[in-house]
C-alpha cells in the first residue's frame, strides 16, 4: 500500500510517499523562514498564499524523486487540522482535487495524530498502548495512546505549550526564528544553574503542564541586566526539562496505579476487554513526539526518566519531529490500514483535539 501524504497546517509546506511497510520512498519540506523572519512568527496570511503556490510543484517533485505517479497510490492523506486555517485548507483542498481526478480515497489526518503515530513509524517494534509526551508549537500534552484513533488524554497545558514557551523565551532574548533551536544552541554555552526560575505545578497531583509564569519570570531575568542571554537560555530549558520529567513521571505513576487495580479478565464482555487488558499491561514505552521532542536536553533527561521506570524510551530522529509530510503520510497508512477513509466533504478545522471527551485544564491541578 502506498500513501501521497500533505501537510501545510502551519509554515511547513511537505509531500511525502510511504508505504504500510514503512518505506518512505520520498520526502519534501519547504520551510517559510525567509518569509515569516520580518514578523518574528509565523502570519496566517503569509502563510496560506506560499502554501498555494509551493504544494502542487512540490507533489509533483516528490512523485517524481520516487518514480511514481497518482495512479501508484492507494489513497491521499491530508492534514485536515488543526492549525492555520487557510493553510490547512489549502492542503485538505489539494488533496480533494487529487483524490477526486485519480479517483482515489481521501484519508483526513488529525496533525496531533500525525504526531502521535510517528514514532511508529521510526520504531516497527513499538506497540499499543504507550504513554506519549506531545510537545509541539501549539500542545503539551500526555496521551495514552491505546490504538489508531484511541487516544485517552491525561493531562494537557492549563495556559502556553511547550515549544510557545521556546519561541518566546528566543524572541524575549533577542535569539531569533524558530525560537527552539535557537534557544538550545544558545544553552550549550549557558550555565543551567545560575538564573532562579519557576516551575510552574512541578509536585501538583494531576500531571498537568504551565509554562506561561516561566516565560514572565524569564522576561524579568533578562530585563534585571544581571546575566547573560546563554545563562538565561540554559537556566530556562532546564526548568522546562524538570517541568516535563516531573509531570512524565506523574503520568507513568499513575496509569501504573491504574493498573495495579484488580482486573478480571475471564468474564470481562469483550468490548471491554482490550481496555483492561491494557489497564492491566500498563504501557508498553515513553514515547515523546512533536517539534519540541528534537531538543537534546529533553531527550535524554525522559531517556533517563523511562530507564529509572524500567521502560523502553522511543523517540523519532529529529526530521520526523518537526512538521513534515511523512508522519501525515503514515498516519494515513495506518487509518487506511483500519479501513478508515473520508468524504470528500469534510471540513478543515483550525481546532480539533485528538480526545474529544477531555475535560478541559483550567485551573485543573493547581
Ligand atoms: P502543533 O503541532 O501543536 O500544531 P506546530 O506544528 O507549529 O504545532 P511543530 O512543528 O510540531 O509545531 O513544532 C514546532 C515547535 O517545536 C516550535 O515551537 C519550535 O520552537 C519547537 N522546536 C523545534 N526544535 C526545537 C528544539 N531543538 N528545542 C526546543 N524546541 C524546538
Ligand atoms: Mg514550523
Ligand atoms: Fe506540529
Amino acid at each position: 500500500t502506498l500513501i501521497l501524504g500533505l501537510e501545510s497546517s502551519c509554515d511547513e509546506t511537505a509531500a511525502a510517499l510511504v508505504t504500510d511497510g514503512r518505506d518512505i520512498l520520498a520526502h519534501r519540506l519547504l520551510g517559510q523562514e525567509a518569509a515569516h523572519t520580518p514578523y518574528g512568527g509565523v502570519v496566517p496570511e503569509i502563510a496560506a498564499r506560499a502554501h498555494v503556490e509551493a504544494l502542487t510543484p512540490l507533489v509533483e517533485a516528490t512523485l517524481a524523486d520516487a518514480g511514481k505517479t497518482l495512479d501508484d497510490v492507494d489513497a491521499i492523506a491530508a492534514t485536515a487540522g488543526p492549525g492555520l486555517i487557510g493553510g490547512v485548507m489549502v492542503g485538505l483542498v489539494t488533496a480533494k482535487a487529487l483524490a477526486l481526478a485519480a479517483n482515489k480515497p481521501l484519508i483526513a489526518v488529525n496533525h496531533l495524530e500525525g504526531h502521535a503515530l510517528s514514532p511508529r513509524l521510526a520504531a516497527p517494534d513499538l506497540a499499543f498502548p504507550y504513554l506519549l509526551l506531545l510537545v509541539s508549537g501549539g500542545h503539551c500534552q500526555l496521551l495514552l495512546v491505546e490504538g489508531v484513533g484511541r487516544y485517552r488524554r491525561l493531562a494537557t497545558t492549563i495556559d502556553d505549550a511547550a515549544g510557545e514557551a521556546f519561541d518566546k523565551t528566543a524572541k524575549l532574548l533577542g535569539l531569533g526564528f524558530p525560537g527552539g533551536p535557537a534557544v538550545e544552541r544558545a544553552a550549550r554555552d549557558g550555565n543551567p544553574k545560575v538564573v532562579p526560575l519557576p516551575r510552574p505545578l512541578v509536585g501538583t497531583a494531576d500531571p498537568h503542564f504551565s509554562f506561561a509564569g516561566l516565560k514572565s519570570a524569564v522576561g524579568r531575568a533578562r530585563d534585571a541586566g544581571t546575566w547573560r542571554a546563554e545563562d538565561i537560555a540554559a537556566s530556562f530549558q532546564q526548568a522546562v526539562v524538570d517541568c516535563l520529567v516531573d509531570r512524565t513521571d506523574r503520568a507513568i505513576k499513575s496509569v501504573r496505579f491504574e493498573r495495579s487495580r484488580e482486573t478480571r479478565l475471564d468474564d470481562m464482555p469483550s468490548p471491554l476487554l482490550d481496555f483492561a487488558r491494557s489497564e492491566r499491561d500498563g504501557v508498553t514505552a515513553l514515547v515523546v513526539a512533536g517539534g519540541v521532542a528534537a531538543n537534546g536536553a529533553i531527550r535524554s533527561a525522559l531517556q533517563a526518566l523511562a530507564a529509572e521506570h524500567g521502560l523502553p524510551f522511543v523517540a523519532p530522529p529529529l526530521w520526523l519531529c518537526t512538521d513534515n509530510a511523512a508522519m501525515i503520510a503514515w498516519a494515513g497508512a495506518e487509518r487506511f490500514a483500519a479501513g478508515l477513509t473520508d468524504a470528500l466533504d469534510t471540513p478543515a478545522r483550525a481546532r480539533w483535539p485528538l480526545d474529544p471527551g477531555a475535560a478541559p485544564a483550567r485551573g485543573a491541578g493547581v
